[in-house]
Protein backbone atom coordinates (compact mmCIF):
# COMPACT_ATOMS: atom_id res chain seq x y z
CA UNK A 1 0.00 0.00 0.00
CA UNK A 2 1.15 3.46 -0.59
CA UNK A 3 1.61 6.47 1.70
CA UNK A 4 0.55 9.57 1.02
CA UNK A 5 0.86 12.74 2.89
CA UNK A 6 -2.28 13.49 4.82
CA UNK A 7 -2.77 16.64 3.12
CA UNK A 8 -2.05 16.28 -0.11
CA UNK A 9 -1.39 12.52 -0.87
CA UNK A 10 2.44 12.99 -2.38
CA UNK A 11 3.70 9.81 -1.24
CA UNK A 12 5.84 10.10 1.17
CA UNK A 13 8.12 7.53 3.95
CA UNK A 14 5.39 5.41 6.33
CA UNK A 15 6.89 6.87 9.54
CA UNK A 16 5.68 10.51 8.23
CA UNK A 17 2.34 12.45 8.42
CA UNK A 18 2.41 15.16 5.72
CA UNK A 19 5.16 16.03 2.67
CA UNK A 20 8.07 18.52 3.24
CA UNK A 21 5.85 21.47 1.92
CA UNK A 22 2.70 20.48 3.78
CA UNK A 23 5.07 20.04 7.06
CA UNK A 24 6.17 23.66 6.70
CA UNK A 25 2.98 25.10 5.97
CA UNK A 26 1.72 23.13 8.57
CA UNK A 27 4.05 24.11 11.73
CA UNK A 28 4.20 27.72 10.67
CA UNK A 29 0.71 28.44 12.80
CA UNK A 30 -0.04 27.85 16.41
CA UNK A 31 -2.27 24.81 16.01
CA UNK A 32 -2.66 21.19 17.67
CA UNK A 33 -3.13 21.08 21.68
CA UNK A 34 -0.86 24.05 21.78
CA UNK A 35 -4.05 25.99 21.80
CA UNK A 36 -5.16 24.70 25.33
CA UNK A 37 -1.95 26.41 27.10
CA UNK A 38 -2.13 29.10 24.72
CA UNK A 39 -5.90 29.90 25.83
CA UNK A 40 -4.88 28.62 29.44
CA UNK A 41 -2.52 31.63 29.49
CA UNK A 42 -5.17 34.08 28.60
CA UNK A 43 -7.53 33.21 31.21
CA UNK A 44 -4.76 32.73 33.84
CA UNK A 45 -4.06 36.39 32.82
CA UNK A 46 -7.20 37.48 33.60
CA UNK A 47 -7.77 35.69 36.62
CA UNK A 48 -4.73 37.44 38.38
CA UNK A 49 -5.87 40.65 37.46
CA UNK A 50 -9.82 39.77 38.47
CA UNK A 51 -6.92 38.62 42.05
CA UNK A 52 -5.02 42.14 42.18
CA UNK A 53 -8.42 44.17 41.88
CA UNK A 54 -9.96 41.83 44.48
CA UNK A 55 -6.65 42.24 46.97
CA UNK A 56 -6.37 45.44 46.24
CA UNK A 57 -10.08 46.53 47.06
CA UNK A 58 -9.68 44.41 50.43
CA UNK A 59 -6.25 46.02 51.54
CA UNK A 60 -7.68 49.99 50.96
CA UNK A 61 -11.39 48.87 52.70
CA UNK A 62 -9.79 47.08 55.47
CA UNK A 63 -6.65 48.60 56.02
CA UNK A 64 -7.21 50.42 59.60
CA UNK A 65 -9.34 47.59 60.81
CA UNK A 66 -6.69 44.55 60.22
CA UNK A 67 -3.66 43.61 61.85
CA UNK A 68 -0.24 43.65 60.52
CA UNK A 69 -0.22 39.84 59.94
CA UNK A 70 -3.12 39.85 57.90
CA UNK A 71 -1.52 43.50 56.22
CA UNK A 72 1.64 40.84 55.85
CA UNK A 73 -0.77 38.36 53.74
CA UNK A 74 -2.83 40.92 51.99
CA UNK A 75 0.08 42.54 50.46
CA UNK A 76 2.23 39.59 49.86
CA UNK A 77 -1.01 38.23 47.67
CA UNK A 78 -1.05 40.87 46.10
CA UNK A 79 2.38 41.25 45.30
CA UNK A 80 2.11 37.52 44.23
CA UNK A 81 -0.49 38.20 41.82
CA UNK A 82 1.04 41.25 39.97
CA UNK A 83 4.26 39.32 39.29
CA UNK A 84 2.65 36.60 38.21
CA UNK A 85 0.05 38.67 36.00
CA UNK A 86 3.13 40.52 34.39
CA UNK A 87 4.70 36.73 34.02
CA UNK A 88 1.94 35.60 32.01
CA UNK A 89 1.44 38.79 29.79
CA UNK A 90 5.45 38.16 28.68
CA UNK A 91 4.92 34.25 27.97
CA UNK A 92 1.66 35.05 26.05
CA UNK A 93 3.82 37.62 23.80
CA UNK A 94 6.48 34.95 23.12
CA UNK A 95 4.35 32.35 22.75
CA UNK A 96 2.91 35.10 19.31
CA UNK A 97 6.31 35.50 18.18
CA UNK A 98 6.91 31.76 18.77
CA UNK A 99 10.01 32.54 20.42
CA UNK A 100 12.91 29.23 20.71
CA UNK A 101 12.41 30.00 24.98
CA UNK A 102 9.08 29.74 25.24
CA UNK A 103 8.68 25.80 26.37
CA UNK A 104 11.03 26.64 28.94
CA UNK A 105 9.45 29.77 30.01
CA UNK A 106 5.96 28.36 29.88
CA UNK A 107 7.94 24.86 32.25
CA UNK A 108 9.22 28.14 34.75
CA UNK A 109 5.48 29.58 34.80
CA UNK A 110 3.85 25.94 35.73
CA UNK A 111 6.08 25.67 38.10
CA UNK A 112 5.68 28.68 39.74
CA UNK A 113 1.80 28.62 39.65
CA UNK A 114 2.44 25.67 41.90
CA UNK A 115 4.91 27.82 44.51
CA UNK A 116 3.03 31.24 44.21
CA UNK A 117 -0.42 29.19 45.28
CA UNK A 118 1.81 27.11 47.88
CA UNK A 119 2.96 30.04 49.45
CA UNK A 120 -0.14 31.80 49.34
CA UNK A 121 -2.00 28.61 51.12
CA UNK A 122 0.68 28.83 53.94
CA UNK A 123 0.82 32.44 54.33
CA UNK A 124 -3.13 32.21 54.98
CA UNK A 125 -2.34 29.66 57.58
CA UNK A 126 0.27 31.18 59.04
CA UNK A 127 -0.82 34.58 59.79
CA UNK A 128 -5.03 34.43 59.61
CA UNK A 129 -5.49 32.96 62.52
CA UNK A 130 -9.26 30.62 62.59
CA UNK A 131 -8.51 30.22 58.74
CA UNK A 132 -8.98 26.52 58.24
CA UNK A 133 -7.03 25.06 55.28
CA UNK A 134 -9.90 22.87 53.11
CA UNK A 135 -11.15 22.34 49.38
CA UNK A 136 -10.95 25.32 48.43
CA UNK A 137 -7.27 26.22 49.16
CA UNK A 138 -5.84 22.46 48.46
CA UNK A 139 -8.18 21.82 45.03
CA UNK A 140 -5.92 24.57 42.80
CA UNK A 141 -3.21 23.23 44.29
CA UNK A 142 -3.62 19.82 43.22
CA UNK A 143 -5.09 21.43 40.05
CA UNK A 144 -2.19 23.06 39.03
CA UNK A 145 0.03 19.70 39.63
CA UNK A 146 -2.15 17.57 37.94
CA UNK A 147 -1.58 20.45 35.06
CA UNK A 148 2.16 20.51 35.44
CA UNK A 149 2.97 16.48 34.94
CA UNK A 150 0.97 16.79 31.77
CA UNK A 151 1.68 19.73 29.96
CA UNK A 152 5.92 19.80 31.13
CA UNK A 153 6.45 16.45 29.50
CA UNK A 154 4.21 17.78 26.37
CA UNK A 155 6.74 20.65 26.27
CA UNK A 156 9.86 19.19 26.74
CA UNK A 157 9.14 16.42 24.08
CA UNK A 158 6.42 17.20 21.44
CA UNK A 159 7.72 18.13 17.76
CA UNK A 160 4.89 20.15 17.17
CA UNK A 161 6.42 22.49 20.22
CA UNK A 162 10.04 22.11 18.77
CA UNK A 163 8.84 22.96 14.86
CA UNK A 164 6.69 25.53 16.16
CA UNK A 165 9.09 27.80 18.80
CA UNK A 166 11.71 28.49 16.30
CA UNK A 167 12.34 31.92 16.63
ZN1 LIG B 1 1.72 17.26 1.28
Amino acid sequence: MEWGCIKCGEEIPQDREFCTGCEEIQFRKIGGLLYIPFVGLIISAISYLLNINESFKAIIENYRSIDINAKVFFISSLTIYVVMFLFAAFILSQFLKRKKLLPNLYISFLIAIIITLSINTYTLYVLIPGVKIGYDELVPIFRSLISALIWIPYFTVSVRVKRTFIK
